[in-house]
């Protein structure tokens, strides 16, 4: 096996086995582009040293071997004491894991070493400063030494010295630096600093296999789903630096803003800087726009050969630079990280730029982080004045309470809405950056450690936002001559940059631009349609806007709590006699027919499934245990209430221990037949209005809860009778389908026999998880839920993603059977499972007609459904 390739010999296709950092550095090398030479040691070693605990020998063979070829090719050797070549050993998995693993540079540097690069570079300071560096970085990532005390040692000497910044160190202080920190690493690991170069890039490759395992390497992972066994590449390449003066400089960059997705390359960048210092937020960098000022030829090429790589790699590229003395090398490229806005723009531009098909585009968008672009926005004209202003790091808006450490984010964040506030973050932070609604640091860019993070997240995050002084110990900031405590609420704004007191009013996002490019799109390619489930004109009228191609569900019971309706629907169960019944059934059709018409004439042309009433009655009455608190109540007083007694006594005989398995749906639609007949007509009327109004009305009628085929067989009667009055009547047309839910087991093992007198069927996915599992759908996620997912016992939660083992299989055998008895069954689903892109993949393979979910999540299942038919 091969575990060491020189940048020469890879590409850009080999992320499995170079790592995305290697890949590319090997493609950028092949298309000729300035990149420090070096080589890239496979994920197969990492894969070895985890199940062995040792590095295979052959394997440091080949570093030897490669080792001298670049030592031949810059003409430098490692540890030489006249011109020495150094290193950086640099981590690299599959996936961009940002900050998440260890990077050690200036590797070779030693005693000697040390004198040689100060001749060379003509630069003492440069050397010992470079020295210490390594012996920190060395330190901390593979001996364990502790940061802080290192930190704790450079602060100590500058206020020695009265030095303000590092930079006010000269070459003695940071000489004196470097016997410090040797005598701190000698206390704290037992042995010296190595000064053979060997053991130095040794043990550095190893810690790199080692950190794929740290902790918060293991939490990135969790949080993206990535496998804990691709295993990371470590890649060894020569040091250039960016701290040799005015001339030279480090940086960062996007072709693209990964904020706004607008195409103009972004970035920050910082002069007289190494390494990480751009990224750490330590200094607060320049925008890229100022290198062309200072060095307008680094800053063309700089530009050329981002753009070359964006069309070269076809994506959006996050790069990393550093200029050594007005010479310009690339450390790094990538597709880079945006935020769903970004996604979506720069997905539908490459597309016009024809850099990518449109189906190309559709596929480059994740639905579910279209969540991101249908949140609410502050609402404008609010006219709160902020606190302060930071840079919109990622957009979005954010309330509540003020943490100041990850720690009490992760701890309040799972039952409270928190904003973490810092001063800057780091990868040790990364739970409570889960954990908070939003984030706001003091210091840092916009390629800062928090900014990248929330932008992954999808989390509204505000950053450098220098006028924040954060007294941890206190428990608050101050802001100018504000006062914030660790509890108070405040706003952010990640689009503006702002920053609010207290809770700002929110409103619905803009989906205008290229959001609706990309779906008309995704419909071209979709087989699948995507209704909308909607019970008011206003969800209605939403969900069009997203381009539902119709209503799969529209519950009826819900018109039936507006507070005009209670009292004829409690009228209409209690009724003694069929005066008062039907009395309450004239209002109630009067006033759905009012609710369908705009409803109908909303989605015009277009189908609505009304469902037919489907809860259990008790549900509109007052509680039983209301009732009974009432009536003790006022017999104690002595007082007579016959109102409240019968009430109790009717409630308690409609009781029922298992109510949502009890008289609802159809069960009720047959032994109430009125509640039925007036719901039909309410539709029919409702339609046949409209017709003549020559709007083109299509309802279809759905019937809850069907078991057994003499249930719908019967209902369905019934509903004819209707509509057959209804067309004498009115001359109309009523063109209304019959159909029913599929949600009861039985009903997907029979649907053969069921589908003979179903125009539709529309599978209930909520109640038919419920029923399969035989889990509370109410109670479940309260109760065990968690802990079975924590334990492995089910890999997602069923009431999210749908369970294709189980309750799909048995949608599978119910689309099979009812297809074959009825050829002309239309087939769809109406569970919250309608949503959820991986849900709708399944749904697309079973060959189901339409998918139906709520109106914000309209646009994501119809990406979903473009990407399942790709
Ligand atoms: P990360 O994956 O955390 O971004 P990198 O391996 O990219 O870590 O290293 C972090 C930084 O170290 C880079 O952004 C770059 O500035 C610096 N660096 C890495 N290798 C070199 C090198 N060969 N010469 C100069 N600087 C380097
Ligand atoms: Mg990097
Ligand atoms: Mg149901």
């Amino acid at each position: 096996m091969k575990y060491v390739y020189f940048f020469d010999e890879g590409k850009a296709e080999w992320k499995d086995l170079l790592g995305g950092k290697g890949a590319n550095l090997c493609e950028m090398t092949r298309l000729g582009l300035p990149v420090p030479p070096g080589f890239t040691i496979t994920t197969d070693g990492c894969r070895a040293y985890s199940a062995f605990g040792e590095v295979p020998a052959t394997l440091w063979d080949e570093v030897k071997d490669q080792l001298a070829r670049l030592e031949r090719e810059s003409g430098k050797r490692l540890g030489d004491s006249h011109d020495p070549l150094l290193v950086s050993v640099r981590s690299g998995a599959k996936f961009s894991m940002p900050g998440m693993m260890d990077t050690i540079l200036n590797l070779g540097l030693n005693d000697q070493a040390v004198q040689g690069l100060a001749q060379q570079s003509g630069n003492a300071r440069f050397a010992w400063d470079a020295y210490r560096r390594l012996i920190q970085m060395y330190g901390d990532v593979v001996m364990n030494v502790p940061k802080h005390d290192f930190e704790e040692a450079l602060e100590d000497l500058k206020d020695e010295r009265g030095a303000q910044s590092d930079v006010d160190l000269g070459e003695h202080d940071l000489q004196e630096l470097v016997t410090t920190y040797k005598s701190l690493y000698r206390d704290s690991t037992g042995e010296d600093f190595p000064q053979d170069p060997w053991v130095q890039l040794q043990g550095a490759v190893v810690a790199v296999f080692k950190s794929w395992g740290n902790r918060r390497a293991v939490t990135y992972r969790r949080l993206n789903n990535i496998p804990d066994d691709l295993g990371t590449a470590v890649n060894v390449q020569a040091m250039v630096f960016g701290n040799l003066g005015s001339d030279s400089g480090t940086g960062v960059g996007f072709t693209r803003n990964p904020s706004t997705g607008e195409r103009e390359p972004f970035g920050e960048f910082l002069l007289n800087a190494q390494g990480e210092d751009v990224v750490a937020g330590i200094r607060t960098p320049q925008p890229l726009a100022a290198l062309a000022e200072q060095l307008p030829d680094v800053h063309r090429q700089l530009i050329d050969t981002a753009q070359g790589l964006e069309t070269h790699l076809r994506d959006m590229q996050d790069f990393e630079f550093t200029v050594e003395r007005g010479k310009l090398f690339m450390l790094q490229t990538r597709n880079g990280k945006r935020t769903a806005p970004a996604a979506v723009r720069i997905a539908v531009e490459f597309a016009r730029e024809g850099l990518i098909t449109p189906q190309e585009a559709v596929g480059r968008v994740e639905p579910a982080a279209l969540d991101q672009l249908l949140h609410p926005r502050l609402s404008t004209g609010h006219g709160i004045t902020a606190l302060t202003k930071g840079l919109p790091a990622s957009p979005g808006a954010a309330t509540g309470e003020v943490v100041f450490t990850a720690d009490e984010a992760a701890e309040l964040g799972a039952s409270r809405d928190v904003i973490l506030v810092t001063t800057e973050t780091s990868p040790e932070d990364i739970h409570g950056l889960a954990a908070a609604r939003g984030i706001l640091t003091a210091r840092g860019g916009m390629t800062s450690h928090a900014a990248v993070v929330a932008r992954g997240m999808g989390k509204p995050a505000v950053v450098g936002a220098e006028s924040i002084r954060i007294d941890r110990r206190e428990g608050s900031m101050t802001i100018g001559d504000r006062t914030v405590q660790r509890g108070d609420i405040i706003t952010l704004d990640g689009a503006s940059g702002e920053v609010f007191p207290g809770a700002v009013p929110t409103e619905a996002p803009d989906v205008s631009g290229g959001l609706m490019e990309l779906l008309v799109w995704a419909a071209d390619m979709a087989k699948l349609g995507v209704r909308a489930n909607a019970d008011t004109p206003e969800d209605a009228r939403r969900a069009r806007e997203f381009g539902a191609v119709g209503i799969g569900l529209c519950r009826t019971e819900h018109m039936f709590f507006g507070e005009d309706r209670l009292k004829w629907v409690r009228q209409m169960i209690l009724a003694k006699n069929e005066d008062e019944e039907s009395e309450a059934l004239t209002h109630l059709r009067a006033a759905q027919r009012e609710d369908f018409k705009g409803i109908f004439e909303a989605m015009d042309g277009l189908p609505v499934t009304v469902r037919l009433l489907d809860p259990p009655l008790h549900e509109f009455l007052p509680s039983l245990e209301e009732l009974a608190v009432k009536v003790a109540v006022s017999e104690a007083r002595s007082e007579t209430d016959d109102e409240s007694r019968a009430l109790l006594s009717r409630v308690r005989a409609m009781h029922e221990s298992n109510p949502m398995m009890g008289l609802r749906g159809i069960r009720l639609g047959l032994t109430r037949p009125n509640i039925t007949r007036m719901q039909a007509r309410a539709i029919a009327e409702a339609a046949a209005e409209l017709e003549r109004e020559g709007k083109s009305p299509r309802p279809e009628i759905m019937i809850p809860l069907v078991g057994t085929p003499e249930e719908l067989a019967q209902a369905r009667a019934q509903v004819e009778v209707v509509l057959e009055e209804v067309r004498g009547e009115t001359g109309a047309r009523l063109d209304i389908l019959i159909g029913t839910m599929i949600e009861i087991p039985r009903a997907c093992v029979v649907a053969g026999d069921i589908a003979r007198h179903a125009d539709f069927f529309s599978f209930g996915t909520n109640d038919l998880t419920q029923m399969t599992f035989g889990y509370s759908r109410d109670d479940a996620q309260g109760k065990f839920i968690p802990h079975y997912l924590e334990h492995g016992i089910l890999k997602a939660d069923p009431f999210a993603t749908l369970d294709q083992e189980g309750v799909g299989a048995l949608v599978r055998m119910a689309v099979q059977a009812g297809r074959a008895a009825n050829p002309n069954l239309k087939l769809g689903i109406c569970g919250e499972h309608g949503g959820d892109p991986a849900s709708v993949t399944f749904f697309h393979e079973v060959g189901l007609d339409y998918v139906s979910c709520s109106p914000f999540r309209v646009p994501i299942a119809r990406l979903a459904a473009a990407q399942a038919n790709a």
